[in-house]
């Protein structure tokens, strides 16, 4: 029996009103539903609906009835992402499965060095019900007071703490999810070796909302690092940079928990835009900010710290560094690397980029990309910045207007010529879509397009995000 779609909508949108409640299936005009938009406001969002269930049963139910009537289901937790994977597309035909009403914190099991919680948990509260117990949630990204633990999870979000402790693919131990067809995956386990076959926890992971509603996770915790030590690194020039980062991992071993760099243009934007101060005296090609964290010994640390300075500066792989001597001075540097994003929005925005190397070829990537773009592009200004200890780089381009795709097509070019990925943290989306296949060759294509036929045999899982 077939029905018109739109009658099949209606259907589905009355068992919907049924199942949870006139009160948690919104329509898209309803205040309630204005936390519904787009981070970056670049695409325009407007729902068949916006469902808010309010337990796993409920997530379960609700895609259930929408697998029956063909209503695609755009799953959404905090709204943070920047590559617009969480807004509906299309004629309005798609729904929002919001699970900000998914928000306990399960357990917290010290003896596992885990914790579970619910997909709509803002990360600071994981965080601080971890830090409750005495232990560290170590997923930190600038949006963490309002990115949820379920797009995280959705998206494998990275962050400031990836070269210490992984991405979020390292971080979780178990997932529980609802798959397309409305069953529910109990999947979530506390083990840190399971050699069975197959790792569908994996697959979900970094699926974008294309296999499934993220409901709860298992994550992995790590003693608290009570003690910080952080440094800015003034280098002459990017030759200096491999180098460099292959002293700090030496020097520092597993204390290291951060390398950021960002280049003189960096500076000068935050001077301008933000009247930041400058804490050398001179100006420099680039800057390299060292961070190293550590569970007890803080004169230890910082002695260990001072080591790597003074072995740099020796042997001319860093022109000055700056030893921030207590925690204000700390948060002062990293204030500089966090401010960034806002001074290029202040001079007018960017256009962003997202694109990761092997360790060896960052150099080679920033210096290239910096090159080609200044000869293509005459009046626009790069903006390289990033998680360089994880091969990851903010290639950001101002003042690029009109000529934006092509500034992307060429900065994409050079990272496919360099075995790289077009975005190391913030996933794909819809905004990436066609950027996929400069670094994913058409069998690997052919291989995801698999996964997700075989998963979501309908199609109605967040259609039209990740894979064109
Ligand atoms: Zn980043």
């Amino acid at each position: 029996m077939t029905e018109e779609p739109d009658a099949g909508l209606a259907r589905g949108l009355a068992e919907l009103r049924a199942a949870l409640g006139e009160r948690r299936v919104l329509a898209p005009d309803d205040p309630a539903a204005g936390f519904v938009r787009d981070e970056r406001g670049l695409l325009p969002s407007r729902p068949a609906a916006v469902l808010r269930p309010r337990s796993t049963e409920e997530v379960a139910a609700a895609v259930r009835i929408c697998a029956r009537h063909r209503v695609p289901v755009v799953p959404f937790a905090g709204g943070t992402g920047l590559v617009g994977g969480a807004v509906p597309l299309g004629t309005g035909r798609q729904v929002v499965l919001s699970v900000r009403g998914l928000d306990r914190i399960r357990s917290v099991d010290p003896a596992d060095f885990a914790l579970t919680a619910e997909a709509g948990c803002v990360l600071s509260d994981v965080q601080g019900a971890a830090e409750a117990a005495g232990l560290y949630f170590p997923l930190r990204l600038a949006s963490e007071g309002s990115a949820r633990l379920g797009g995280a999870v959705a998206t494998n979000a990275g962050g400031s703490n990836v070269l210490r402790y992984g991405t979020t693919r390292e971080l979780v131990l178990g997932l529980e999810a609802v798959l397309p067809d409305g069953r529910i995956w109990h999947g979530l386990r506390s083990l840190r070796k399971d050699n069975t076959g197959y790792d569908l926890k994996q697959l979900l992971i970094g699926s974008e909302g294309t296999l499934g509603v993220v409901t709860a996770a298992t994550v992995r915790l790590a003693p608290y690092p009570r003690h910080r030590a952080v440094a800015l690194l003034a280098l002459p020039g990017l030759a200096e940079l491999t180098g460099l980062l292959a002293l700090a991992r030496e020097v520092l071993a597993d204390r290291l928990s951060a390398l950021e760099l960002f280049s003189r243009t960096g500076m000068e934007l935050l001077v301008r835009q933000l009247a930041a101060r400058d804490p050398f005296a001179d100006p420099h090609p680039r800057y390299l900010l060292v961070e190293a964290t550590s569970t007890r010994d803080p004169a230890a640390l910082a002695a260990q710290l001072d080591e790597l300075l003074a072995g740099a500066v020796e042997r001319g792989l860093a022109a000055d560094a700056v030893p921030a001597l207590d925690r204000p001075q700390a948060q002062a540097l990293w204030a500089l690397r966090e401010g960034l994003p806002e001074a290029e929005k202040r001079a007018g925005g960017a256009v962003k980029h997202d694109v990761g190397v092997a360790l060896g070829s960052v150099a080679d990537l920033v210096a290239a990309a910096e090159e080609w773009i200044a000869r293509d592009f005459p009046g626009t200004v790069v903006n390289a910045f990033g998680h360089v200890g994880d091969g990851n780089v903010h290639v950001n381009v101002l003042g690029a207007g009109e000529r934006a795709a092509a500034v992307s097509a060429l900065l994409y070019r050079l990272v496919a010529d360099r075995h790289g990925t077009v975005s190391a943290e913030h996933g794909i989306g819809v905004l990436k879509r066609d950027a996929l296949e400069y670094t994913r060759g058409p069998l690997e294509r052919e291989l995801l397009r698999t996964v997700k036929r075989a998963l979501d045999p309908l199609g109605i899982m967040n259609p039209g995000k990740l894979l064109p």
